[in-house]
């Protein structure tokens, strides 16, 4: 045998104590017989050094060192007597834990396939050759998520997890600048998230300096009570998007008023048409929009943006009214600070307030509520300004680990494979 094959086989650790390595196929299997140099060895009964050598034993262990064929070692395992005692023993096994027949390479292996959040404890059986079984054996005795330390600022958010659990949502905690899960949490029920912060130490608590969030109520009592010095700030994404919720209400009942309906006491075709087509000029930046000839082919005609705007706003005044305003939130949202941004967020909160629109008061009154969070939102931490963003796209993976992990019936479990695979950095205990 050569040190080659030794490396290809990935036994170099064992390198000095190789006897004997020999390799063939056996129907479409890789099959390693191996044997190590005799050791000294004692009884592990009585410790006497008077042992005789009994008889070979031979220990089939997984050895997956590819993908594309299954390996299997073949151990000759030494079988001794104690010739005090008379206890029969074997010489201690270095591939693998005593009772199992995957090796610690093989279980490695494994362990950093999974660290990819798209792959399964199914596709990882499949390609290590073992069991799913004895993936999540191996997943459940090397991999344990602690919760990370509370950071400056954390984000808290919702993901559904499917209804085979015993709660609908998950509660998940990030690590904003540092962008890592804290902690995924089983619920967002108030109880249970009071108790989760009633367990931390108070000198951890002390170090939080805001919390970001949804507008869930909650959330906001939960962090008053518990972590009552931090600043609680509202995701602005979220306000945008349910300000435009709002318009696109509004604009679909100022359209259906146009519909071509002979009861209805006004009605033009063309405006039915126009809104109806570019309904995104309501809720998408009018500086995203396509910049050069947009069709409009009811008049067999091209348009620039511009016109298009002018002539949905020349529709109806409540219309016009409500987007204007809600343009002029959108450019707060854009341009403020949070040491300037008093006047003009009350001044919103009035104009929303006193609107003619019900949709438009009703936000007026969600600003009011939340109005120390928006100013908060306005916050900087490491150049950025903070929001919920970081969290979304984790919460993306996450609903892949969960999407492909419908075998999970543990939540323990489903917890430990979405941190392990998200965060990345997770030791591997008992190794
Ligand atoms: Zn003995």
């Amino acid at each position: 045998m050569s040190y080659d094959t030794i490396n290809i086989l990935h036994l170099e650790q064992f390198k000095s104590k190789i006897e004997l390595l020999e390799t063939r196929l056996e129907r479409n299997v890789l099959i390693i017989e191996l044997k190590f140099y005799k050791q000294q060895i004692l009884c592990p009964i009585c410790g006497s050094a008077h042992i005789r050598f009994l008889e070979y034993k031979y220990k089939k262990i997984i050895h997956s060192i590819s993908t594309h064929e299954k390996s299997v070692i073949r151990w000759h395992m030494r079988r001794y007597q104690c010739k005090l005692c008379k206890k029969t023993f074997s010489e201690s096994n270095p591939l693998s834990d005593s009772n199992e027949n995957v090796s610690l390479y093989t279980k490695m292996s494994i362990l950093n396939y999974l660290k990819d959040y798209n792959h399964t404890f199914t596709s990882a059986a499949h390609h290590y050759y073992v069991s799913s079984q004895t993936v999540i054996n191996i997943f459940d005795r090397y991999v344990e998520a602690k919760r990370r330390k509370l950071p400056k600022v954390i984000n808290i958010d919702e993901v559904f997890i499917s209804r085979a659990h015993k709660y609908k949502y998950a509660c998940v905690l990030y690590d904003f600048m540092h962008r890592k899960i804290i902690d995924v949490l089983p619920t967002r029920h108030k109880r249970y998230l009071i108790d989760y912060f009633a367990r931390i130490p108070k000198t951890e608590l002390s170090s939080v300096e805001v919390v970001v969030m949804d507008m869930w109520q909650t959330y906001r009592d939960v962090i008053k009570l518990c972590i009552p010095h931090a600043k609680i700030a509202v995701d602005s994404f979220h306000l945008i998007k349910t300000l435009n919720e709002i318009i696109k209400r509004i604009r679909i009942d100022t359209m259906n008023l146009y519909k071509i309906n002979k009861s209805a006491p006004v009605h033009d075709d063309m405006y039915y048409y126009m809104l109806k087509k570019f309904h995104y000029f309501f809720v998408k930046n009018y500086e995203d929009i396509y910049d050069g000839k947009i069709r409009i082919q009811k008049l067999h005609a091209y348009w620039h943006k511009s016109d298009i705007l002018h002539y949905l706003l020349s529709v109806n005044d409540d219309l016009k009214d409500a987007y204007l305003l809600k343009e002029r939130y959108r450019e707060f949202n854009l341009t403020a600070s949070y040491e300037m941004c008093d006047d003009e967020l009350n001044q919103l909160i009035y104009l929303f307030r006193n609107h003619k629109l019900a949709g438009m008061r009703s936000f007026g009154r969600t600003l009011n509520n939340w109005k120390n969070e928006i100013k908060n939102s306005f916050l900087v931490y490491d150049k950025r300004r903070i929001s919920n963003g970081p969290i979304e796209s984790v919460n993306n993976k996450i609903k892949t680990v969960i999407k492909t992990s419908n075998g999970i019936k543990s939540y323990n479990r489903l917890r430990n494979k979405i941190m392990y695979a998200i965060n990345k950095d997770i030791p591997i205990k008992n190794k």
